[in-house]
């Protein structure tokens, strides 16, 4: 755990506090002291298409229905846009650099603070609830009581209501608690293949053939775009459609875990917290899936925390807000010691449940350290957004990187090495990120370069051991990388 950072406010605060009389009555008030917490995580999904979000199709109602009963934050990203450095940091407050958790491997080490050993030892029961199978690293369990792994199988689907129903038989054994729950959706995750009733409600272009993301797309991605395949084009929309209906799934599933803690009496003392490990991609960059970039359709994922009676209600914040920020702001709202996860996340609330303000000194910072891949860093700040990339495959070496990457040892990149490649956008006049300011060269560039790598620099300066779990160090150890 990092306290360097914090020490100077800390500081502050104890001259700030010396110079008050003692005054009890004027101690925090703590409205959501001791309640339940339940952490919801969609795999996959783009804040963009969610109703709450300002999509056009109506696949979230209880999503959208979630976001009207608590704060929303519109410019929310996810840190990573890859599954286990983005879950590492939700767990841990830290990002990739800081926390060690970083690349194809990551897992929270056991030098990292994680949310729910921190709730436990506070007196929280816990429970994790998923179905995925890539979260199965002690490191990702560290701290749950009841850990249910739903799937042994990889990218499944039409299982978000077993999620939901193991979920609520967790909160069942874990009440009267309080309880953490952390509950993670797979779904929305490619192979896109939902459920008959929701397939025939949302997939549209239905005679046109099925493409699939792994099967299809990624051996031979050159070729469909040689026949057009992209929006507009039948097979393309049809696609999309499908992860539509996906994301219609998990949402009735979550529909029926918010029914289950009604149903048990539970609602008005859970704070409930939804967000995704990242987005996906559907060429907007020339590429598909995730795990690739930081461009925001892979990184603009949702954030919402609700508490009825709590938390201000049908509210949506403009701040710059990002996953890593949800350990910090959950400790704090339960009236914990925010430093015992903390690093890079910034409390979003008071501990009173009003509004933090924004100073708007607070960026976003991500990173995608998956050596076998791409390796990037982002900043984000107002309306500009740079990317640094210290490696780089472009769209077309993508498809034979993937083929070779379960054979290949990583070859990590050091956090201060070299750029191979810079972007710059205007997030106000270009948020697809389409025009490349950086070749002209203007002080803003120069500007986020130095925060950046000055951010990169006192990371590194404090980055422990990077941990490598029992599998990887067999497989390094066989190809002579590890002694
Ligand atoms: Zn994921």
């Amino acid at each position: 755990m990092q306290r360097r950072r914090k020490s100077a406010t800390c500081i502050c605060l104890l001259f700030a506090m010396a110079s008050l009389p003692a005054c009890h009555s004027c101690a925090p008030s703590l409205p959501l002291r001791r309640h339940n917490v339940v952490l919801i995580v969609v795999d996959t999904l783009r804040a963009d298409h969610l109703g709450c979000y300002g999509y056009g199709r109506p696949v979230s109602p209880a999503i959208d229905a979630l976001a009207a009963n608590g704060v929303l934050f519109a410019q929310s990203r996810s840190i990573s846009s890859y599954t286990r450095e983005s879950i590492a940091a939700l767990f841990t407050g830290a990002l990739p650099s800081r926390s060690g958790a970083s690349g194809w491997n990551a897992t929270p080490g056991d030098h990292t603070a994680v949310l729910a050993a921190r709730l436990q030892s506070s007196g929280y029961h816990t429970a994790f609830v998923t179905n995925t199978n890539l979260l199965t690293d002690p490191g990702f369990t560290r701290g749950f009581e009841i850990v249910r792994q739903l799937e042994s199988a990889w990218g499944v689907s039409r299982t978000s209501g077993r999620v939901a129903s193991a979920a609520l038989d967790a909160v069942t054994q874990l009440a009267p608690g309080p309880f953490f729950l952390y509950a993670h959706f797979l779904d929305p995750h490619a192979p896109y293949d939902p459920p008959a009733d929701l397939r025939s409600r949302f997939v549209t272009h239905r005679d046109a053939p099925e493409v699939e993301v792994y099967r299809d797309l990624r051996p031979q991605l050159g070729l469909f775009l040689q026949q057009g395949f992209g929006p507009g084009e039948a097979r393309y929309e049809q696609m999309v459609s499908r992860y539509d209906a996906e994301i219609a799934d998990t949402d009735r599933a979550i529909a029926a875990l918010l029914a289950g803690l009604e149903r048990l009496g539970l609602r008005n003392d859970t704070l409930v917290i939804l967000t995704a490990d990242h987005g996906e991609e559907f060429l907007e960059h020339g590429f598909i899936e995730h795990a690739w970039t930081l461009y925001d359709e892979s990184v603009r994922v949702p954030l919402i925390f609700a508490a009825p009676e709590t938390l201000p209600r049908g509210s949506r914040s403009q701040r710059q807000a990002s996953t890593v920020d949800v350990a910090t702001t959950v400790l704090a709202l339960l009236g914990l010691d925010p430093d015992a996860a903390s690093g890079d996340g910034n409390a979003l609330f008071e501990p009173s449940g009003i509004l933090a303000p924004d100073k708007g000194q607070h960026p976003y910072v991500g990173e995608l350290r998956v050596a076998q891949r791409n390796v990037v860093r982002a900043l984000a700040s107002g309306r500009w957004k740079y990317l640094a990339a210290q490696r780089w495959l472009a769209p077309d070496e993508r498809t034979a990187a993937v083929q070779d990457q379960d054979s290949r040892a990583a070859e990590a990149i050091a956090p201060n090495a070299p750029l191979v490649r810079e972007e710059l956008y205007d997030l106000d006049s270009d948020p697809g990120e389409h025009h490349d300011l950086a070749p002209q060269s203007p002080p803003i560039l120069e500007t986020m370069r130095k925060q950046l790598a000055s951010w990169a620099a006192a990371v590194a300066s404090t980055t422990p051991p990077p941990t490598i779990n029992a599998a990887d160090r067999e497989r390094l150890r066989a190809l002579g990388y590890v002694e």
